[in-house]
């Protein structure tokens, strides 16, 4: 599930190009010979508050991917945290290499590379990273969130992220259709893992027509089984005509090669990174006519869930609540997209950077 997208235009061969390309505050370069550890933590804007983003474990093939995932990956937590309202700022790890090389040790020494940083990264369960990784992490440090229920954590953010793309799309529904009831709409759900399975239980609710794929056939049966979705093959997901088109899967699904095949009239699903290029397929998708709903603002249930057990005020009513919040941020953007003539993903990052900008302000007052 790797996510690199040409989101940024990004000066190969200089570190030091890329960090202010992007604007980022701190790269830490993490190394441990007796573990194998090889990790970069990337800090991009920490004026709102700490940086809290998840670690992914991946094989890059090179150092210079995994610095451009890394530094990629904060700059888009800046972002969904601003707009999710949350004091937190932007950062992510990666850690380099296959998941098989995690123990005890790898992860404790990662875990104390996180505990330097005396809270100024803040770290959570991204891509190959699982619930017992994150136990060894939490013995050396507690800057992380994200564990489970037995362990005094909030446990799984996914039933909290698929609430808030819930919320996206009706949002989305709303400016497309002028009304935002999903009932008789068909809705193409990409992927039916944690985001996808709970999603579709909130469109089966209010009665919409679900399409479903995935590349396991055994989660399909399962819930076109229990939901009446009908199962459809992933290669043709992007030429079947339906209203909503909902990616739970993968990033950069919105490329070249689909983006002239879509026969919708939204996007807006869980999956990071859909736009292969932000700039380009953002701009694409608004001539088309298709409203999108930008991923990073529509997939925050998840990190305003690891925020507020991290804060230690956990109250499972308030982060559905603030989760619910989604709907009328959505709302405000694509109204916004329409006024400005830019991209919906452009006016959510106009959106974000603004609050940053004046809480900055605020923060030099005594
Ligand atoms: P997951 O791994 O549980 O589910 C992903 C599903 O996509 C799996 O069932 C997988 O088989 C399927 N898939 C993979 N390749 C596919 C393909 N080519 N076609 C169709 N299906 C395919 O992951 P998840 O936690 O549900 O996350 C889904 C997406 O949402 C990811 O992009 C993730 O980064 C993003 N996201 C998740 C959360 C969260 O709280 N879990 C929060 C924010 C963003």
């Amino acid at each position: 599930m790797l996510e690199i997208n040409a989101t940024e235009t990004v000066r190969e061969g200089s570190i030091f190009g890329q960090i202010s390309t992007m604007d980022h505050e701190q790269l830490v370069v993490c190394h441990d010979q007796a573990t194998g550890l090889k990790a970069l933590i990337g800090i991009h804007n920490t004026t709102l508050g700490p940086a809290l983003g998840g670690t992914r474990m991946w094989p890059y093939a090179s150092d210079a991917d995994a610095i451009t995932d890394v530094l990629r990956l904060s700059r888009g937590m800046t972002f969904k945290n601003s707009l999710a309202g949350l004091n937190l700022g932007g950062g992510k790890a990666v850690i380099i290499g296959d998941p098989k090389l995690k123990n005890e040790a790898f992860l404790r020494r990662f875990g104390r590379f996180v505990e330097s940083l005396g809270g100024r990264y803040v770290t959570a369960e991204d891509v190959n990273m699982k619930t017992s990784d994150m136990e060894y992490i939490a013995m050396e440090t507690r800057h992380v969130t994200g564990l489970p229920q037995l362990k005094g954590g909030a446990g799984d953010p996914s039933p909290v992220t698929a609430y808030g793309v819930y919320m996206g799309i009706k949002a989305a529904a709303k400016k497309a259709f002028g009304s935002d009831s999903l009932a008789g709409k068909k809705i193409g759900v990409q992927g039916v893992g944690q985001v996808g399975k709970y999603l579709i239980e909130y469109l089966v609710k209010e009665g919409a027509e679900i399409l479903i794929t995935d590349i396991f056939e055994d989660k399909l049966r399962e819930i076109s089984k229990a939901t009446g979705a009908t199962v459809v093959d992933p290669n043709v997901i992007y030429d079947l005509p339906m209203d909503i088109y909902a990616p739970c899967a993968l990033g950069a699904t919105i490329n070249d090669e689909t983006i002239d095949r879509l026969k919708c009239a939204v996007v807006a699903g869980g999956a990071n990174n859909q736009l292969k290029d932000e700039g380009k397929h953002g701009r694409i998708l608004m001539d088309k006519g298709i409203v999108y709903a930008p991923d990073f603002l529509i997939n925050a249930g998840g990190v305003i869930n690891v925020g507020a057990e991290y804060f230690g005020d956990y109250h499972r009513e308030t982060v559905f609540s603030q989760t619910e919040k989604i709907y009328d941020t959505c709302l405000t953007i694509l109204e916004k997209s329409e006024k400005e003539n830019i991209a919906a993903q452009q006016a959510a990052i106009d959106v974000a950077k603004a609050r940053i900008e004046a809480m900055g302000r605020v923060k030099l007052s005594f």
